[in-house]
């Protein structure tokens, strides 16, 4: 059967013109290093697609499946070929009972029905907390017990943190008063996974943006941005999820500066909520990351004043790719780290390669992503760093598995926050 492609973005594919400068970047072609996993051969495989000369079969989807959607081939590209828009508009045509295996949509939707839901998650982390990060587990994973239940199974335990009481709570207050000379109002999304698993992220920027003169607003009753389901191409839950999110943020009393998001994945979808959602829904004030945003109104003096050297010093930077390729933003966590005294900030020779993580990528392609976590981790081993900073929380538990317990990975603003000793 051949499924004709509709609603591509007009022309978008036409200024390519196949020199393949993208692919050194392109991570699918990294581990794949085949034409049709490449952004060059998806977008010929679109335009025969369109032209009727290609159908999109199981095999077709499968080489757009493996596309970890990080745009590194639309920064690399010189004709300006927008990539992004092309796969985005691919994605939700993929979703189609007999493009892939009953195991792999069930999967999917297991994925899509418990991590948007931070109770749902919990819950079923709950039983997990005896086994996660205990000796229990080693033992699991070096009998090769983890194994016997397949490979999304296996990646999902091999991501798993050890769970503390904090990640069952969410205990910042909702309005969390400017400790210093007042200098403005933000809102603050939590994140669903990284609530969950990283919750000292979401305290730091608390506390980095209240030491800086930010009053932070935390809507109790806020909820997925819709990231997960937007990478899956799942539009119908994304724009619900995003409605309920904008409705929440903008029942905040009082003015607003901005919305902060503290992972580039939820901002990278969160901006482009005008295009997703089509009733008009939007923030009542701009997103920003909060590095973007705290580069750009300038760390306090009085802050600035607090900052001590870190007995970690030397730090190398990890760029997700939704904040260096999707949301353009590079020197702003740079620059912020500047200011931490004595700091030594060490460049990762293939900083713009995704590191396989890639919204539920390492789920639902465990084997490429697992390869793409091993490269990403040797490339920041090299730089001698004993600490990665992300600020995105899927890639911090991808490098946290690969790169293994003698190197920490932090949230820039976590690192902000121990120099302030505002932890
Ligand atoms: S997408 Fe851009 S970089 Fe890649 S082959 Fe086409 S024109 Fe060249
Ligand atoms: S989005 Fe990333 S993985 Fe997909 S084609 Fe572009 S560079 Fe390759």
């Amino acid at each position: 059967m051949t499924t004709q492609l509709p609603g591509l973005p007009p022309g978008a594919a036409d200024p390519c013109v196949h020199c393949g400068f993208c692919l050194p970047t392109c991570a699918s072609y990294r581990v794949l290093a085949s034409e049709m996993d490449s952004p060059r051969g998806r977008i010929h495989a679109l335009r025969a697609i369109e032209a009727g000369e290609l159908e999109l079969d199981a095999t077709a989807a499968s080489h757009f499946d493996t596309c970890l959607g990080c745009y590194a081939c639309v920064t690399a590209c010189p004709s300006g070929v927008r990539y992004d828009q092309l796969i985005e508009a691919t994605r939700p045509k993929l979703n189609q009972a007999e493009l892939r295996s009953s195991w792999q949509i069930s999967f999917r939707q297991l994925l899509l029905q418990v991590l948007p839901y931070p109770r749902r998650l919990r819950a079923l982390l709950q039983p997990l907390r005896a086994y996660a990060g205990t000796p229990l587990q080693q033992l699991a994973r070096r009998s090769g017990l983890t194994r016997l239940f397949g490979p999304g199974i296996e990646a999902m335990e091999q991501l798993l943190p050890a769970l503390a009481p904090d990640n069952f709570r969410d205990d910042l207050p909702q309005i969390n008063p400017a400790t210093g000379p007042r200098r403005g109002r933000v809102a603050l999304l939590l994140g669903c996974v990284q609530r969950c698993f990283d919750p000292s992220v979401s305290t730091a920027t608390v506390k980095v943006l209240q030491a800086n003169g930010f009053e932070v607003v935390i809507p109790p009753d806020q909820g997925c941005c819709g990231a997960v389901s937007h990478h899956q191409g799942e539009l119908e839950l994304t724009r619900r999820l995003a409605a309920d999110l904008v409705r929440s943020m903008n029942a905040i009393d009082g003015d607003l500066d901005a919305v902060l998001v503290a992972a580039s994945g939820c901002g990278h979808t969160m901006k482009a909520y005008g295009e997703i959602v089509h009733d008009g829904a939007q923030f009542r004030a701009p997103v920003q990351d909060v590095q973007e945003f705290l580069a750009a109104q300038g760390l306090s003096d009085g802050f600035r004043s607090r900052l001590q050297s870190l007995p970690n010093s030397v730090i190398a930077m990890h760029d997700a790719c939704h904040m260096i390729h999707g949301q353009g933003i590079q020197q702003q966590p740079r620059q912020l780290l500047a200011a931490i005294p004595d700091l030594v900030l060490r460049e990762a020779t293939e900083a713009g390669v995704c590191c396989g993580s890639a919204g539920i990528y390492n789920l639902v392609q465990p084997v490429e992503a697992a390869e793409l976590g091993r490269i990403k981790a040797d490339d920041l081993n090299r730089t001698g760093a004993n600490v990665v900073a992300s600020a995105n929380i899927g890639c911090t538990l991808q490098l946290r598995r690969h790169l293994g317990e003698g190197v920490r990975v932090l949230h820039p603003m976590e690192l902000l926050a121990a120099s302030a000793n505002l932890q």
